[in-house]
């Protein structure tokens, strides 16, 4: 019997740039090229860079001998599954309800198939990553914002308040005043800005550490750059991702007990950097707050698919 040689198309939309990617059956990137993300424009500009990447993907295919099972979309918000359309897309809001998984459809003869980016990098990690073989998993993705999907025996829950873009999921009564008014959001708390703003503030206070004089010395944040001075010991950077990982296991714990899941995968590119340190901390908190019961059930683990989830994600309902 010949190997199954066959791909889908996956289409990852970011705010920097779209990721555009021939996926395989063994959930593998076998080519991929990159398309400009244009902010402010018409429906049909914005999608121009990424259809002209998709026939380039498809002319490789072919070249190839790789018979394409259909497109696969990631996109940065959420979606009407029913009527097949992005429903808000807040980075690019002329795609709201156009009929986007329609005009994939017609243009390329090929099944498509629209995701939320947080159930794309759902999808990848419970098929090819950390959530193999799991019947009950929770994930979560920390970075710019933070997103949840709850997955039971292969079926997304999707009525709850509690998946999706979670930015304003309520942790603590105190903690920095969010964009919508409240204190303690999870956005304020855990998020790559949130993690930026700790450190300024450390930088305000006057902290003397090798963070802070880098920082200093006209080097731009990242949580690469924090996650590097943690693992050398800055003494700032450990202070931070304590507290990061003190509220990222307050609302861990919120989910566990919500949704008792078999395994708890924390994805994305923010606090996962220093992946060790978070985990730790984040599984001492679960351990002190969630009933005995519950915390025996549930296993607390880092993303395996690391940038590629979403990319590899959304292709898996074609492959
Ligand atoms: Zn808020």
């Amino acid at each position: 019997m010949s190997r199954d040689t066959s791909v889908a198309v996956s289409v990852e939309i970011g705010g920097e740039r779209t990721t555009v990617a021939l996926i395989d059956q063994q959930g593998r990137v076998r080519h991929r090229c990159h398309a400009k993300t244009l902010r402010g424009r018409p429906a049909t500009a914005t999608l121009e860079p990424y259809l002209r990447s998709i026939d380039t993907m498809l002319v490789f295919a072919r070249e190839q001998g790789w018979p394409v099972q259909g497109i696969g979309m990631s996109l940065p918000g959420s979606l009407e599954q029913t009527t097949r359309r992005p429903l808000t897309v807040s980075l690019l809001p002329s795609l709201n309800n156009f009929p986007l998984q329609d005009l994939l459809e017609s243009r390329y003869h090929l099944p498509a198939h629209l995701n939320s980016d947080v159930d794309a990098a759902m999808l990848g990690e419970q098929c090819f990553g950390a959530g193999r073989g799991f019947r009950r998993l929770l994930f979560l993705t920390v970075s710019a914002v933070v997103g949840a999907a709850f997955v039971v025996d292969g079926q997304f829950e999707r009525s709850t308040q509690y998946v999706g873009h979670v930015c304003h999921l309520s942790v603590t009564a105190s903690g920095p005043r969010c964009s919508c008014g409240k204190r303690g959001c999870i956005n304020t708390l855990v998020s790559t800005d949130a993690l930026q703003k700790m450190v300024q503030r450390a930088v305000r206070r006057g902290d003397e550490t090798s963070l802070t004089r880098r920082l200093l010395n006209r080097e731009y944040f990242s949580p690469q750059l924090l996650a590097e001075e943690a693992a050398r010991g800055d003494s700032v950077s450990l202070q931070i991702y304590g507290e990061v990982g003190r509220w990222l296991g307050a609302a861990v714990n919120k989910y566990v007990d919500l949704f008792e899941p078999h395994v708890l995968i924390l994805g994305g590119g923010g606090v996962l950097y220093a992946a060790d340190l978070v985990l730790s901390q984040v599984r001492s908190t679960l351990g002190g707050q969630s009933s005995a019961r519950v915390c025996s059930m549930v296993e607390v683990v880092p993303a395996c698919l690391g940038r590629d989830a979403a990319l590899v994600g959304a292709a898996v309902p074609l492959l």
